[in-house]
């Protein structure tokens, strides 16, 4: 498949509901498409409140339809392009055999846990650019701090290199909250802050969906 790449087309996630519509899985837009052209799952689309659901030969359809409507183009929509035809990134696919819920961990890293802290320094508060920021053992390793939820935080290289191997008190630094391990995926969380990804919302309510993606 030869795809014009729009960075942010192809960046974009999509959720994936067991056959039971149960939210299980966040996929990259990439592994969401292979999975479709198998046939091992439907797009569920929501239109003006009522839920559609294609395969992905009607998707392919549906997606000319709306690529013909360009007068009133959606802001929230992404598209996968190549000379021949245009893919409309679908949101939510629904797995057509599999009915488990898996259970999935919350994995302790440094994606999950600059999401969690919003890229924000957790002793100056400024938020900054991945390149500007480090982790910080709050109770440094030196002094028996573990590498949990709870003692690591997102810290700027230059309140890092203040504190060094000192516990918080002793470099005159103090934090801006408690840590703590987040009760929901932090980087679903920011995703979910982005409109494009508002009909997530409706999958994931009683979910205990806890993910990396
Ligand atoms: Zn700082």
């Amino acid at each position: 498949m030869e795809q014009s790449r729009t960075h942010s087309s192809l960046d974009s996630s999509v959720l994936v509901l067991n056959r039971s519509y149960m939210a299980i899985h966040v996929v990259s837009v990439r592994r969401a498409l292979v999975i479709l052209y198998r046939e091992l799952a439907e797009v569920i689309h929501v239109e003006d409140g009522q839920y559609y659901n294609y395969d992905f030969e009607s998707w392919l359809e549906v997606s000319e339809f709306t690529s013909a409507e360009e007068d009133h183009p959606n802001e929230n929509d992404d598209w996968i392009r190549s000379v021949n035809f245009a893919i409309l990134v679908p949101r939510v696919i629904r797995l057509n055999c599999y009915d488990k819920v898996p259970k999935l961990t919350l994995r302790f890293n440094r994606r999950n846990l600059f999401a969690r802290d919003k890229n924000t320094c957790q002793y100056c508060s400024r938020q900054l650019a991945l390149r500007h920021l480090s982790f910080d053992h709050v109770i440094p390793r030196c002094h028996g701090g573990k590498t949990s939820w709870e003692n690591v935080v997102c810290c700027c290289l230059k309140c890092n290199g203040r504190k060094g191997d000192q516990i918080p008190e002793d470099a005159g630094m103090k934090l801006i909250q408690k840590p703590k391990r987040p009760q929901q995926s932090p980087v679903l969380t920011v995703k979910l802050g982005n409109p494009k990804y508002e009909v997530w919302r409706t999958f994931l309510k009683g979910s205990s969906l806890s993910l990396d993606a």
